[in-house]
Parts: structure tokens; C-alpha cells; sequence
């Protein structure tokens, strides 16, 4: 059987599937490039592995308290050469990007201090951390403030309100890289790398804390190759390589970091302490894959740009931006349009490729929220997914693939099922 019968036989057209080739023919060159900046970063996480002599007895479980973990200290030395930090927080128990995001922040601003967004509104589950929607636990009980300047309306940095916004009490600004669910652009290196140098122009000992999620090994440079005090993220995205069960990140200053890790854990055992209970091979193999796999995520994202942007949908980086992070968002215009391309997103799955995703709520959004997943890894977003909240301007935000060709099946099914709606035009 040739490819065309079997994806038939998987519910895929033949008239999709010649878009999808008409559209990929475009694309070499971008593809080249993105190889070549995957093929740099492997080498970065393989000379870190390397300076730091793994051997295969770093593999080795740890129960109870976890001391004299070697295999642990060294992944975190191998994060911490890899992000050319001074050092890293790297843990199984740290649950998520949001509880890596908490931890951070709530480890280095103490009461009195200020917090202050330069971007913008910060991602949906942060607000609850600072207490911008009220939480229990939220910065704002603990008594440190927060201000924000917003993005100009072009998403630019707005410089004078940013050194208005400034003050004796402002203690750390927090970056974040990705759009998250907004509809702005995401950051580079390169923009993040000015902000922070003006920020520390302003107030040079004000800590800068960017939010990696999603924006590990797109570039070949990091926030902390750009004067970022903290680098924070989650490792079911990029760096946990698909393979990472669970766990986030914090690479930066050893000031910081140490004070992350006595927040984490408690003060007085910080980074002593924390069994791996097995999840070594995974974390280090996770992180060993994640260049390549960032790498068929950014190609999945460039070919839905180009696939729905030719059909009339507004994308979000555009068809021919280039890109600081993996994700892609697409305005659909109508919850009908996000449940088609859901439902082809889902269809194309591993994994419960015969569920329905459905609307629902979630903890830490505040509208309802469709996901689209069928991942090795709950809630894995460096896997193939697509979700998005259920309000204007209905876009769903596109993300992962752990091979490049999965990721391309996806796309080419969720233009399969709009189709099928009458919602993506094919002639
Ligand atoms: C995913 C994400 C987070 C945190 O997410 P979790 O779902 O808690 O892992 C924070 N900020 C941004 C920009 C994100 O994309």
C-alpha cells in the first residue's frame, strides 16, 4: 500500500493531503535552517553531558531523603552548562511550569518587595500565583505587590512606562517568552536580552526572571545567554524531551536557585535533598532528545501556519515569521472551528485517537477550555496538542509533535476534519 492509501485508510483525503505537499514544497529552505540550529544545540547538550562525565551509574534510583544523589547533582550540572548558568533546580517534584514559575517567584520576593510584568498580562495560571485574580496563598496575601506595563499596541515594548512602572520597592521582573494564551507575539533572545539590559539600566540589582516555557532549543542562544538572573520551565515541554514524565526546571544564579531549592523543599535542606525514585534515565534522555524533538515542533508550527494562513485564517506567528517558540496559534473564528480542529488533532493521536475532545473547565483559567491530546505523557504539550479557551477570537494554540512527521499527520487531520465541516475551503 503507498502513503496516500494507507493515510485513506487513517480518514485523511487525497485532496488534503495534496495541499499539505504543495504547501511543504515551500518550505525546504526554513526546514534547512531549523536543522542546522538543532544540530547546534544537540552538540551544546552533548559536550554538557560529556563536561560532565554521565556514566551509566547516574541512572540509579534514590528513595527517602535523597541524599548524596549524584545522578541528580549531575543533571542539574548538565542543565546548568547547557543554559550557561552558575546553577539549576531540576526536579521530578517540582509538578509543572506554573509550580516552577511559583517556586521562583515566591523564593526570591519577600513581603514589601514588588513584583512588575514589563509584557503584559502574565500567562492565565501565574495570575493566580501573584494574586492578580484573588488566591489563597497568592504573592498578594504575602504582602508583595505587583505592577505591570503594558505591550504597546504594535506588542513592542513600552520603555517609558516600563521605567515609570520602577520603583525602590521593585524587586524582580518577570519575562515571559511565549504568548501563552494572548494574542501578542512571543519574545526572542535577542528583544528579552534588551529589556532585561534596560531594566538593570533602570535598577541594576532588580532581578530578571524570564518564563522559558516553550522557547528551550528554538534558538541557539537562551534568556540566560541574554543577562536573565532565572530561566524558568516546565519539562512535559521542551526540555523533558516527550520523555520526562514530570518536572520543571530553574536554571540561574547560585543565589537564586538556592533559594528556589529552600522554598521547594524547606530552609536548611534546599537542594540536599529529593529522591529522583527512578526518573534519572528518563530526565537525562529526555533532555539528551529534546533538541530534535523542539526541532519537529517548530516545523509542525511553520506548516500550519502556512497550510491555514493560505486558506484565509490569521496565524499567529504569520506564514513567514521567524519563530521564538513553538507555539502556533490560529483564529478559527468560532467554537465550531476549534472543536473540528480539535477533533483532528485528537483523531491523528498515539494514543486515545478515538476520543472526543469537549469543552470543560479548568483550575487556573477563568473561561472553558478545549484540549485536544493523546499523549504517552498527561498533559504533555511537547507532544501533539492543541487547546485553547472558548472566547473571541476562538484561536487554538497548536503546539508539539515528538516527530516531525506526526506532527505533520495532525495538521493535515485537523484541516481534514474543518474540511469536512465546511470550514476550510480546498478549491
Ligand atoms: C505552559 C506555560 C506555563 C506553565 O504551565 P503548566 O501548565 O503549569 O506547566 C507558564 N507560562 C507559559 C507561557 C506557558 O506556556
Amino acid at each position: 500500500m503507498d502513503l496516500l492509501h494507507l493515510y485513506e485508510t487513517m480518514g485523511l483525503s487525497a485532496a488534503v493531503y495534496r495541499r499539505g505537499e504543495e504547501i511543504l514544497s515551500e518550505l525546504e529552505d526554513r526546514f534547512r535552517g531549523i536543522d542546522r540550529r538543532a544540530e547546534y544545540n544537540q552538540a551544546k547538550v552533548l559536550s554538557a553531558m560529556q563536561q560532565s562525565r554521565i556514566g551509566a551509574n547516574h541512572f540509579a534510583a534514590t528513595t527517602g531523603y535523597g541524599y548524596d544523589d549524584d545522578g541528580r547533582e549531575r543533571l542539574e550540572q548538565v542543565y546548568a552548562r547547557v543554559f550557561h548558568t552558575e546553577a539549576a533546580l531540576v526536579r521530578p517534584q517540582i509538578t509543572c511550569g506554573t509550580h516552577a514559575l511559583a517556586t521562583a517567584l515566591s523564593a526570591n520576593l519577600l513581603p514589601g518587595d514588588e513584583l512588575l510584568s514589563p509584557v503584559g498580562l502574565p500567562y492565565d495560571t501565574l495570575q493566580e500565583v501573584i494574586g492578580i485574580r484573588p488566591s489563597p496563598c497568592s504573592l498578594a496575601e504575602y504582602g508583595v505587590s505587583y505592577r505591570q506595563a503594558d505591550l504597546k499596541p504594535d506588542g513592542s515594548f513600552d520603555y517609558d512606562a516600563v521605567r515609570a512602572a520602577i520603583n525602590e520597592k521593585t524587586k524582580l521582573v518577570t519575562i515571559q517568552r511565549s504568548k501563552g494564551y494572548a494574542a501578542r507575539p512571543s519574545f526572542s533572545v535577542a528583544q528579552i536580552g534588551e529589556l532585561i539590559a534596560f531594566c538593570k539600566s533602570v535598577k541594576p540589582d532588580v532581578i530578571c526572571m524570564v518564563d522559558n516555557c516553550y522557547g528551550e532549543f528554538v534558538d541557539i542562544v537562551e534568556p540566560s545567554d541574554a543577562g536573565a538572573d532565572m530561566v524558568v520551565g516546565s519539562l512535559i515541554k521542551n526540555p523533558g524531551g516527550g520523555l520526562a514524565p514530570t518536572g520543571g526546571y530553574i536554571c540561574g544564579t547560585q543565589e537564586c536557585v538556592s533559594r528556589c531549592a529552600y522554598r521547594l523543599s524547606a530552609p536548611g535542606l534546599g537542594q540536599e535533598v529529593g529522591a529522583n525514585m527512578g526518573l534519572l534515565p528518563a530526565l537525562y534522555q529526555g533532555f539528551f532528545l529534546a533538541p530534535a524533538v523542539t526541532a519537529s515542533a517548530l516545523k509542525g508550527a511553520i506548516f500550519a501556519a502556512n497550510l491555514y494562513e493560505k486558506a484565509g485564517f490569521r496565524c499567529i506567528p504569520d506564514s513567514r515569521e521567524p519563530r521564538s517558540d513553538i507555539i502556533q496559534a490560529v483564529e478559527l473564528g468560532s467554537e465550531a472551528g476549534m472543536l473540528a480542529f480539535c477533533k483532528g488533532i485528537q483523531a491523528a493521536a498515539p494514543v486515545d485517537s478515538f476520543a472526543a475532545p469537549i469543552p470543560g473547565d479548568m483550575p487556573g483559567y477563568d473561561s472553558q477550555v478545549i484540549m485536544a491530546a493523546g499523549a504517552f505523557v498527561q498533559g504533555s504539550s511537547i507532544e501533539l496538542s492543541a487547546d485553547g479557551p472558548i472566547r473571541p477570537p476562538y484561536a487554538v494554540y497548536f503546539q508539539g509533535g515528538l516527530t516531525w512527521q506526526h506532527a505533520k499527520f495532525g495538521i493535515l487531520m485537523s484541516v481534514q476534519k474543518m474540511a469536512e465541516a465546511g470550514l476550510f475551503p480546498l478549491s
